[in-house]
C-alpha cells in the first residue's frame, strides 16, 4: 500500500510512520510525491520547549476526510532521543487515531509497536509510577485497550510473584546454550537449524567449541564469583545430538560452571518429539534436568506435514507420556495459532487435546511471517486464516488457559505477525519458567555459547544493553570460537568490573 505523506521532511519519522501503517496494511511504501496513492496524509508538528501537538488529515480514494490531533506536555529538562521519542510518539498517535477511523480497525496495542509491552511496565514501574499512573500512560498516550492492559499489569504481578528479586537480578548472569540442529527444517523457521542427517562430521567439531566456550565462559564466572540464575539449551533443537553427546555436555555444565545446583531452573528445549528417546531421558534425569519443552504446535497431521514437521501426532503424544513417565515433571508444550490451512475448529481441537495431557506449561504463538522463511518466501502457497479469525482463536486460547488453571506469565510481540497479536507463555501455579521472563523483561545479563546464539549485556547499573551474537552457521562458528568466547569474556570484564566500580 502506497501512502503519499506531506509534511514530514525529517527522515527519523519515516521509521514510525511505516511501523504504524504496517499495522493496517501489507508493506506500507511511504511516498513523497503525489502519484498514484490511495491514501494521502499530512501532518502538521509544533514543536515547544515544553510541548508539542501534532495534527494530521487522512484523504481517501473517494475524497473522504479524517482528521486528528493531539497535544502533549515535554518535561522541559528531556534532551536528545528522549525529546524526540514523544514527538514520534505524539505523530505515531495522530496516525494511528485517523487510520483506525479509515479502516475500521482497532488496534489493541494502539501505537506500541516494539516486542516487549511488559519490559515499558516494568520500567515505568521501577520508576516509581503506580498503578493507576502506567494504566493512564498506556491507554491515553499508548492508546492500549483495556484488555491489554490488563493483561500486562496481570503478567507483571505473576512474573514479580515467581521471581520477588527481579529488580536485584542484574548481579547475576543466565546462559543460553545454543544447538544448532534439527531432524528437518520447519517451513516457518528462521532460527539457526541446520538438518542433521549426514552431519556428524560437523556436529562432532560443534561440539568441541562448546564445550570450549563452556569451560572458559565457566571458569570466568567461578573466578568472579558471578552466580548463574538459569540455564537454557535451545537452537535448534538440542536433543537432536545422541544421548552419549548430550551426557559429556551436561558433565561438562556441571563440572564448568558455579554452584550448579543452585541454579533456579535448567531448561532443555526437546521440542521435536522425533528426538525423544529413552536413552535421552534417562540423561536428563541423570542431571537432574526435568523443564522439557515437547512442542505439538498443533494435534492436525496435515498441518504438521505442510509446515514440514515429520512427525506424527501419535508421536507428541506417546513421547509426551514416555516423558511424564520418566519423571519430566516441568513440561511446556508449544502451540501456534493461524497455520497454514487451519482456522477455529482445527485451534479448537488442538486445545482440547493438550487438556488431555495437561503440560505444565503453554507458549501460545500467532504466526508471523518471518522475512527469512520458506513460508514467508512461497507465501501464496500457504493460505491462511483472516484476522478476526485468528482474534477469535486467541480468544479461545485465553478463555481455554483461564478454565485449566493457567495465567499469562510472559509476553512478547514480534514483527509481521498475524492480526497484530502477541505470543503468550502460561503456566499452571509455580510452573512458570524463569528464563522466559529474563530473556523477555531484560532484566539481567544472557550470555550466549554455541552457535547462534546472542549475547544481552545489562549493565547492573545503567541497564543499557549491548549485545553479541556468536555466528549462525556451525562452519564460522567452528572456525572462531576461542575468539568469540575471549570477546565476551572482555565485554563482561567491563560490565562488570570497569563500569561499575
Ligand atoms: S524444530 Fe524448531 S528450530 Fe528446528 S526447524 Fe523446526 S522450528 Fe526451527
Amino acid at each position: 500500500m502506497k501512502i503519499y505523506i506531506k509534511g514530514i521532511d525529517d527522515e527519523r519519522f519515516h521509521r514510525p510512520l511505516t511501523l504504524i501503517g504496517n499495522l493496517f496494511f501489507e508493506e506500507t511504501e511511504l511516498c513523497f510525491t503525489k502519484g498514484d496513492s490511495p491514501l494521502e496524509a499530512e501532518f502538521f508538528i509544533h514543536e515547544k520547549s515544553n510541548s508539542v501537538s501534532v495534527r494530521g488529515s487522512l484523504r481517501s480514494e473517494d475524497g473522504k476526510q479524517y482528521e486528528a490531533m493531539k497535544e502533549k506536555e515535554i518535561p522541559e529538562h528531556l534532551e536528545g532521543k528522549d525529546r524526540l521519542r514523544q514527538v514520534k510518539n505524539t505523530l505515531s498517535y495522530v496516525y494511528l487515531t485517523m487510520l483506525q477511523e479509515y479502516t475500521g480497525i482497532i488496534q489493541k496495542w494502539g501505537i506500541l509497536t516494539g516486542i516487549r509491552p511488559t519490559k515499558l511496565y516494568h520500567k515505568k514501574r521501577q520508576e516509581g509510577l503506580t498503578e493507576a499512573e502506567i494504566h493512564r500512560m498506556f491507554k491515553d498516550e499508548y492508546l492500549l485497550s483495556e484488555e491489554k492492559i490488563e493483561l500486562m499489569k496481570q503478567i507483571v504481578q505473576r512474573q514479580l510473584e515467581v521471581i520477588p528479586d527481579l529488580d536485584t537480578l542484574a548481579n547475576e548472569v543466565s546462559i543460553y546454550v545454543g544447538i544448532p540442529f534439527c531432524p528437518t527444517k520447519c517451513a516457518y523457521c528462521t532460527f539457526p537449524a541446520y538438518a542433521i542427517n549426514n552431519r556428524q562430521g560437523s556436529v562432532t567439531s560443534f561440539l568441541g567449541g562448546l564445550h570450549f566456550e563452556m569451560k572458559e565462559i565457566g571458569r570466568w564466572l567461578t573466578e568472579k564469583g558471578i552466580k548463574i540464575t538459569t540455564v537454557y539449551y535451545g537452537g535448534g533443537t538440542p536433543t537432536s545430538i545422541t544421548a552419549e553427546e548430550m551426557d559429556m555436555l551436561y558433565e561438562e555444565m556441571i563440572t564448568s560452571f558455579p554452584d550448579v545446583k543452585n541454579i533456579r531452573e535448567i531448561t532443555v528445549e526437546a521440542g521435536r518429539p522425533d528426538t525423544i528417546t529413552k536413552e535421552k531421558l534417562d540423561v536428563l534425569n541423570k542431571y537432574n534436568i526435568d523443564r522439557i519443552s515437547i512442542n505439538p504446535q498443533s494435534y492436525i497431521q496435515d498441518t504438521l506435514k505442510a509446515i514440514g514437521r515429520h512427525h506424527t501426532v501419535e508421536e507428541t503424544i506417546d513421547k509426551f507420556h514416555l516423558a511424564r513417565s520418566m519423571g519430566m515433571n516441568n513440561i511446556n508444550m508449544d502451540l501456534i495459532i493461524g497455520l497454514p490451512g487451519e482456522g477455529v475448529k482445527e485451534f479448537d481441537y488442538t486445545l482440547s487435546e493438550s487438556a488431555k495431557l495437561m503440560p505444565e506449561s503453554i507458549t501460545v504463538h500467532t504466526l508471523s511471517f518471518k522475512r527469512a522463511s520458506e513460508m514467508t518466501k512461497n507465501k501464496h502457497k500457504y493460505k491462511v486464516a483472516s484476522r478476526e479469525e485468528i482474534g477469535t482463536m486467541m480468544d479461545h486460547a485465553v478463555s481455554w488457559t483461564n478454565e485449566n488453571g493457567y495465567a499469562p506469565y510472559y509476553l512478547y510481540r514480534q514483527k509481521n505477525i498475524l492480526g497484530n497479536l502477541e505470543n503468550v507463555g502460561y503456566a499452571l501455579k509455580g510452573q512458570d519458567s524463569i528464563y522466559n521472563i529474563m530473556i523477555m523483561e531484560e532484566q539481567q545479563t544472557i550470555i550466549g555459547i554455541g552457535c547462534g546464539a546472542a549475547s544481552k549485556f545489562v549493565d547492573p547499573i545503567t541497564r543499557r544493553i549491548t549485545q553479541f551474537a556468536n555466528p549462525k552457521d556451525p562452519k564460522s562458528y567452528n572456525d572462531g570460537f576461542k575468539h568469540y568466547t575471549e570477546e565476551k569474556i572482555k565485554i563482561l570484564e567491563q560490565l562488570f568490573f570497569q563500569t561499575t566500580k
